[in-house]
């Protein structure tokens, strides 16, 4: 087995998200295994830009109020122990609430040639103020 101690703590560029959030990196697999793991901390207001995922992604929240929302519109109020998964190609963001922080682990793959996340635009001022009031 292997320890892998914990990572430094960086804060997540602000070309994918609005706002300030911190993400320490867990596991990268290596050889057979996609796997990637992060520990991702959103500050009150902060969520990611819209985007997607080659390969899906499952989000489990650690921590505090949050929300994650698909094109589609349908939104889903994260509470601590929640899990979300977003399928391959489905445009989604997620982040923490107006009010709270919000932390969740953030579990994908990549595609055998490198593909993970494609980065998208951000979400406006009105889509986050009215995945509230979802
Ligand atoms: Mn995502």
């Amino acid at each position: 087995m292997e320890l892998i101690s914990v990572s430094p703590t960086a804060t997540a560029p602000s070309e994918n998200f609005t706002g300030t959030v911190y993400v320490n990196p867990i596991y990268q697999g290596t050889g057979e295994s996609r796997m990637i793991v992060s520990l991702v901390r959103f500050t009150p207001g902060a969520h990611t830009n819209w985007h997607w995922h080659a390969v899906g992604q499952t989000l489990h929240c650690t921590d505090g109020l949050g929300l994650v929302v698909s094109r589609d519109g349908t939104v889903v109020h994260l509470r601590p122990g929640d899990t979300v998964y977003t399928p391959p190609g489905e445009q989604h963001w997620h982040g923490a609430s107006f009010t709270n922080m919000m932390s969740h682990l953030a579990m994908l793959e990549e595609t055998a040639d490198g593909a993970s996340t494609t980065w998208l635009e951000p979400v406006s001022d009105e889509e986050y103020a009215a995945a509230h009031r979802a």
